[in-house]
């Protein structure tokens, strides 16, 4: 599976298949992709391989952590590490191919925009699940036969 930014100098690989999505409603998310939240899945780091445009990687982080890893070029929010390295965080609409993908969890509903209606399908969490509950969700149920 490929994923690429808006204008295409940033490409990278998953060398996995995709694990299930989450929606994180949260202020913060709202601002980073000028809408009501992301659509974002996390994948083993050494699952990514950047193919073309690292150069191009622009990283801007909050007082309180917050990371946005974005393009220099055409202003996409691109993958970035998660807090111990070990996974890699990813809008999913930066996919090339729309596979048949699976929304679990919606995040941070009770801090959502008051215009956002927030889709039925998936759990929702008023702020952020326990990391155990949300890693449970989050794994891939499809297994490869
Ligand atoms: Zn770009
Ligand atoms: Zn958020």
């Amino acid at each position: 599976m490929k994923g690429k930014c808006l204008c295409g100098l940033i490409e990278f690989d998953l060398k996995e298949d995709i694990p299930n999505l989450y929606q994180c409603h949260c202020s913060l998310c709202r601002k980073v992709t000028g809408s009501s939240a992301n659509a974002a899945f996390r994948i083993s780091a050494d699952q990514l391989l950047w193919k073309n445009g690292v150069e191009q990687i622009r990283e801007f982080i909050t007082e309180t952590g917050f990371k946005s890893h974005f393009c220099n070029n055409c202003g996409s929010p691109l993958p970035n590490l998660t807090a111990n390295d070990s996974a890699y965080w990813v809008p999913v609409g930066l996919l090339e191919d729309s596979e048949e993908l699976t929304l679990v969890a919606h995040l941070f509903i009770d801090s959502r925009a008051k215009w956002d209606v927030v889709a039925d399908t998936g759990e929702h969490f008023a702020e952020m699940p326990d990391a155990e509950t949300l890693d449970r969700l989050l794994r891939p149920t499809k297994t490869v036969i």
